[in-house]
């Protein structure tokens, strides 16, 4: 995710250092479902077309019960959507889109060379870096994005520790090549027939690869279990049960355990910590790169107008509110789904089994066993919040629109303010330096009409509907998609609405 908050960064004209332990991009078993929300951001580094050609779009899953299903779940989705809900794709061909297209925006990557060291100053950081020769300098930064990853090495040299819990349940991950017309969908099995007694979780991947995970038994051997002679017959045995019966061959094989730790301030002095450098959240519901990535996105536009001095620094305290609130509450979903996955003790095995037993017949009981996948979290905002429309504090609802050149709403967002006009009454924006977008239900009759507005057709009335709105009703939209604030039906003279100011912490 590093890349991806460097490339905005860069786009947004601050120039920025990416530096690379590595020499390429992450191998083995790493990230691999994408959220819908983590390809509108790649679209604002304009990487999600690369993406979106390689990955595997999905929208539900099943979950069996020793060999008989027992959940199919659908994610919210419809066929003029922009993106699926999740997208499978390797994190290899994500770091590969982002390096491109930081590079693409004129930033440069100092590969094969390790921060080893920093000196937090007033004003920047000194940062000792070592190429692989064992060559040691020193960069001076304005700041620094600690990105670096579950052992961030900047955690270690500033002495923080995160604070959570781990997990004891362990997972053996196997990628595997094998060819298969199976349709792309999550697939859960609690004690199979092929595992008695373990839950075993698949995803295809482009190039005919699929993940399989595993959990181990409490008293398994570590070592033991990720040996080839004992990982090959346990998947052998559970292709052999799903009929996929095409020749294969392993690809990577590791042990993942959970985790659910989180720093308490991401910012400490002129260092930023984004990605697993600052939390650590469980595997189960995809929560990891997703997050991070949506780090990246809230963090970049404030550190950039921090930095170009459109904002003071007090707007960065924003940045660990909102983004801690998001990892505490992405860790307490990855929790549940964790517990429910590898249950830490026989009360919750016990419960569990029950739940899925009934599951078996009783389709109200469904909900509880339906796995809840990544999705963006709304920030903490007014008290006469009801949860619905576009609120403050909350990601602007999608919506599809006719325009000469974009065909979703969301298109719009991801650069600078964008205050949302319905209607074409008059309302005065004066003092705003937002992009002013007119929804509208009609085309105008002459595209010559309103040189200093961009109008957006709602014919369908899906914006309307999505954003409860009316006509004059305003919402503002923050660079990062996020809601800032709404004025409904507005006197003209109130309507005048701040151009950068974000939602209250
Ligand atoms: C098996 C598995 C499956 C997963 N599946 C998913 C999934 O489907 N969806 C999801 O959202 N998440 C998933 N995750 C989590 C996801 O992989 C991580 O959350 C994500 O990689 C975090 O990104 P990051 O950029 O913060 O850290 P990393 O990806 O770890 O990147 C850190 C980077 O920093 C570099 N680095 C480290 N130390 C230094 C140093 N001292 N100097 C310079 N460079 C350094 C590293 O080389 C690396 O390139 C999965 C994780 C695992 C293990």
């Amino acid at each position: 995710m590093g890349l991806v908050a460097a490339a905005l960064l860069q786009r947004r004209g601050i120039r920025t250092l990416v530096v690379e332990a590595d020499a390429g991009y992450c191998t083995g078993s790493r990230a691999i479902c994408l959220s819908r929300r983590s390809m509108e951001i790649l679209g604002w580094i304009g990487a999600d077309a690369a993406i979106g050609a390689i990955g595997l779009p999905w929208v539900g899953g099943r979950s069996y019960f020793r060999d008989r299903e027992v959940l199919h779940f659908t994610m919210p989705s419809d066929a003029g959507e922009r993106f699926a809900p999740m997208v499978n794709v390797q994190q290899y061909h994500v770091e590969e889109a982002a390096a491109k297209a930081f590079e693409g925006a004129g930033g440069t990557i100092l590969r094969s060379t390790r921060v080893v060291d920093l000196r937090n100053h007033a004003d920047g950081v000194d940062v000792d870096v070592e190429d692989e020769a064992g060559r040691r300098t020193t960069l001076r930064a304005g700041w620094l994005v600690a990105c670096d990853g579950g052992r961030s090495t900047v955690r270690e040299r500033l002495g923080l520790r995160m604070h959570g819990t781990q997990y004891e349940g362990r997972y053996v991950i196997v990628d595997i090549e094998q060819e298969s017309a199976r349709e792309v969908e999550r697939l859960a099995w609690f004690d199979p027939p092929s595992n008695p007694g373990s839950t075993l979780l698949m995803h295809r991947q482009p190039g005919n690869v699929w993940r399989i995970d595993y959990q181990i038994a409490d008293d398994e051997d570590a070592v033991e279990a990720v040996k080839p002679e004992n990982v090959l017959p346990r998947v052998r045995s559970h292709l052999e049960m799903i009929g996929e019966t095409a020749p294969w061959k392993p690809l990577w094989i590791s042990l993942y355990d959970a985790k659910c730790l989180t720093l308490d301030d991401y910012r400490h002095g002129r260092v930023l910590f984004a990605g697993d450098a600052a939390h650590l959240v469980p595997i189960f519901g995809v929560r990891g790169l997703n997050s991070g990535l949506d780090d990246a996105g809230n963090l970049a536009w404030k550190l950039a107008a921090v930095i170009d001095g459109s904002q003071p620094g007090a707007l960065l305290d924003s940045y660990t509110a909102e983004r801690r609130h998001a990892a505490r509450e992405n860790i307490a979903y990855g929790a549940k789904s964790t517990e429910f996955m590898a249950p830490p003790h026989f009360g919750f095995r016990l419960m569990r089994d029950a739940a899925l037993r009934l599951a078996l017949d009783e389709p109200a009981v469904r909900s509880l066993i339906n796995p809840r996948q990544s999705t963006p979290i709304a920030y903490p905002c007014r008290p006469d919040d009801d949860g619905t429309g576009a609120l403050v504090g909350r990601p602007a609802p999608e919506a599809r629109i006719a325009h000469p050149s974009l065909t979703h709403l969301s298109q719009c967002f991801g650069d600078g303010y964008v205050a949302l006009v319905f209607g074409d009454g008059p309302v005065d924006l004066q003092g705003t330096d937002a992009r002013v977008v007119r929804v509208v239900p009609v085309a105008p009759l002459t595209a010559s009409g309103a040189p200093s507005t961009e109008r957006v057709i709602d014919a369908a009335g899906e914006a309307r509907a999505r954003y409860l709105a009316a006509d004059g009703t305003v919402v503002l939209v923050r660079p990062d998609g996020y809601v800032a604030r709404r004025r409904d039906h507005p006197p003209v003279a109130s309507a005048r609405i701040p151009g950068r100011q974000v939602a209250p912490a």
